[in-house]
């Protein structure tokens, strides 16, 4: 009989620990939430050619909650971070890697090197053309970026 008795309070504890965890159960992972994390667009840099899988094209990425971008930019879960449980209002880590330039759509990165921000994206070559029309602030700080990726690459 006593055997019994230990058998039911031992049930009985495991259930309230269940209960007192209801979070910390172990889901079957699920496929669709698994599939998401896949990168599956390709990024293509056209200055430097840095080739990545990102996970989103646009300007709000649903992975992120307050973000939005004023231009289309490919962004990348950071993957040196680990995805936030489901029941988090957190947003993840995520990394714009890159935008189009606003003039001729080619794919560009972050890298001074390649790409300049200033109202909109700008490959190296349409900013270096549209340079004349901006204001002077704009023109001197893009002129000191192409200077500073040039000594880069000595
Ligand atoms: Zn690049
Ligand atoms: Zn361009």
């Amino acid at each position: 009989m006593e055997a019994d008795e230990n058998l039911v309070l031992d049930n009985e504890a495991a259930e309230i620990e269940r209960m007192k965890l209801p979070q910390e159960e172990k889901k079957p992972t699920d496929p669709e939430e698994e599939d998401e994390r896949i990168a599956r667009i390709d990024f293509l840099c056209s200055g430097c050619e840095m080739h990545e899988m990102v996970h989103y094209f646009g300007r709000k990425p649903p992975f992120s909650l307050a973000i939005k971008y004023p231009e289309d930019n490919y962004v990348m879960r950071d993957p040196f971070q680990p995805p936030p449980p489901r029941w988090h209002t957190k947003a993840e880590y995520y990394i714009s890697l890159g935008a189009k330039c606003s003039i001729c759509a080619k794919t560009v990165c972050k890298d001074p090197g390649c790409s300049f921000y200033y109202t909109a994206t700008f490959c190296m070559p349409c900013g270096q053309e549209k340079l004349k029309n901006w204001p002077v602030e704009a023109q001197a700080r893009l002129r000191k970026q192409l200077a500073a990726s040039k000594e880069d690459k000595k």
